[in-house]
Parts: C-alpha cells; structure tokens; sequence
C-alpha cells in the first residue's frame, strides 16, 4: 500500500511534530485541527522550525518550500477523507478521543488505517469502538518528535498483521526506528521509564543521597544523558504522578505505588520546570 495522504488530527506539539517528519518525507499532510488559531500555531511551528535549519544551513531553501507546500491545514474533517493513512493526535480525553474516532471512521475511506498517539488509552478499548478494528493500530510517537528516532507501534487484540506492516513501513518513511509493542498500561518505554524516576523518588524521600546525588548517579553509572530527577522535572511532576496511578490502578499491583513525596510535590504545586520549581529551582 503506498501512502501519498496522510490525515492529523490536532495540531498541537505531537500532531504538527508528525505532520513537520512525513512532509519531509515527501507525503502530503492534511492537519486538521478544531479553530484557525490552533491550525495557524501547527502550521507557523513547522514553518520556525524549517526556517531554525535552513539558517543553519542544515536544510536547502527549495527543500522546506517543498515539504511547506506538502501541508495544508484546515478546521474541516471532511479534508480528511481523501487521506490514505489518519494519526489521531488530539488532546488526551477518552471521550473526547472516541468521539473524534466514531466521526473519522464513517469518512475514511475503505482500507485506510486509522492510528491513534495515545500515551496512556487501551488500544484494544479504542479498536472496540470503530468498524473496522482491523485496521486500527497505536502509533506512539515520542516529544519533540522531529527529534525522537522511537516510534512504539502498538497493536490491539484486534490489529491485523497488514496494519501492523504498513504502520511500520510508515514509520521508517518518516525516519524513525519502530518497535511492536502489544497492548498494555504505558506500552514499553513509560513502563520502564516512569518506575525508574518513581524509584529515584523514594531513594530521595528515604535520604539515600541528594537529588544532585541520585542524578550524577545515573548519568555517571548508567549512561543515561539526564538524571531521573532532572528528566521528572522536565515530563512535569503531575504527569509522572498521573502515570504512576494509572499503573497501580490497571495493574492492580502495589509495585507500582506512587512514592509520597511525588504526590506531596505535586500538592505543592512544584510540579517541574514548567511551575519553576521541582526537584530543582529554574
Ligand atoms: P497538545 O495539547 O499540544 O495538542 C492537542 C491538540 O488537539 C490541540 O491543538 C487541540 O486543539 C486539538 N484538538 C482537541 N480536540 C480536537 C478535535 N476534535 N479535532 C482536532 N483537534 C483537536 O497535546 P500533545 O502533546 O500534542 O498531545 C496529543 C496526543 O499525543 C495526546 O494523546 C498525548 O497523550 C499524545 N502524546 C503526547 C506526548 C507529549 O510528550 N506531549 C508524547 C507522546 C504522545
């Protein structure tokens, strides 16, 4: 199956992050977001960011006029029915998501593949709700998107092995490296990565080191680029927390606890870089 249109849904951070890799890639991108405004901010980020590395002479001036003209952006979904390929990128909600999905599914075209970026929705929950559950896989792209090489492609019970390949083949088209996850609570990088900084919370609270400590102990001992605690600050305290009690709920399980002092942090309202203060001062 070759993919000439690829359909976005929402134009925020994610959405015109994905629409900015598969413009480059050569495909063209109908994003479609709920009011101008939020179109116009997709459409200008792409356009700063093009402009940030044809300054830098990482990119040609005829390169980013032609991935430009690749993009359109509107506020109407019909835009969409043409499209060969649909990323939902829109704001976290469940309801919200199932109602944006139940709409696409009835305008799409008969083939088309319909993906959802959820970072935390049951795959297989969203698959129940379309008519074609087939053709419904999770796409889940990583922030900033031009920059992150993972893409998880993520597949519900009912995901069909063809779904499966061309949304793979997809994302190496936009020069990313996927990995096929099955459906479960944070797919496998939040799995992994959310307990960790979690873990680094308690060692915090238990007076094991300081947060400098705990982070130079990372760095230094594990190669990771950043500290637990710095890398907390940056996702956003409440998220951590958000995702935490999404898995200790889904899971059942007291592994996943979140540490007190997370919780009591997030009450404080020092929720990271974003409020100025977390684990660290900004
Ligand atoms: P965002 O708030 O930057 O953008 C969401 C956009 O969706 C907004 O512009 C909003 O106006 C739009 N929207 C809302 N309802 C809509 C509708 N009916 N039709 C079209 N657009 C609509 O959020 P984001 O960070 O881009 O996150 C989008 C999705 O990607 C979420 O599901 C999120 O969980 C997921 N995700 C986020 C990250 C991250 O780090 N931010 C990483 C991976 C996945």
């Amino acid at each position: 199956m070759s993919i000439q249109t690829i359909g976005i849904i929402g134009a925020g951070q994610m959405g015109s992050g994905i629409a900015q890799v598969c413009a480059l890639a050569g495909i063209n991108v109908v994003m479609r977001d709920i009011s101008n405004e939020a179109v116009q901010r997709g459409v200008d980020g792409i356009k700063a960011l093009f402009e940030r590395a044809v300054g830098k002479g990482k990119m040609t001036a005829e390169d980013m006029n032609a991935a430009l003209a690749r993009i359109s952006g509107t506020t109407d979904l019909n835009k969409l029915a043409k499209a060969d390929f649909i990323i939902e990128a829109a704001t976290e909600n469940l309801q919200l998501k199932l109602s944006i999905l139940k709409e696409i599914d009835v305008l799409a075209k008969p083939g088309t593949i319909i993906a959802t970026n959820t970072s935390s929705i049951s795959i297989t929950k969203l698959a129940a709700a379309m008519s074609r559950p087939r053709e419904f896989v999770g796409m889940h792209f990583f922030n900033p998107v031009p920059v992150m090489s993972l893409v998880e492609v993520i597949r519900g019970v009912q995901t069909s092995d063809e779904t499966v390949a061309i949304t793979e083949a997809l994302a190496k088209k936009a020069g990313k490296t996927p990995i096929l996850v099955k459906n479960s609570p944070g797919f496998v990088v939040n799995r992994i990565l959310v307990p960790m900084i979690n873990e680094a919370v308690f060692v915090l609270q238990e007076g094991i080191a300081s947060a400098e400590e705990i982070d130079a102990g990372m760095k230094l001992g594990a190669n990771h680029p950043i500290g637990p605690l710095a890398l907390a600050d940056l996702i956003g305290l409440d998220t951590c927390l958000a995702v935490m009690e999404v898995f200790y709920r889904d899971f059942n399980d007291p592994k996943y606890r979140p540490a007190p002092l997370l919780r009591e942090m997030v009450d404080a309202g020092f929720l990271g870089r974003k409020a100025k203060r977390g684990f660290y001062q900004y």
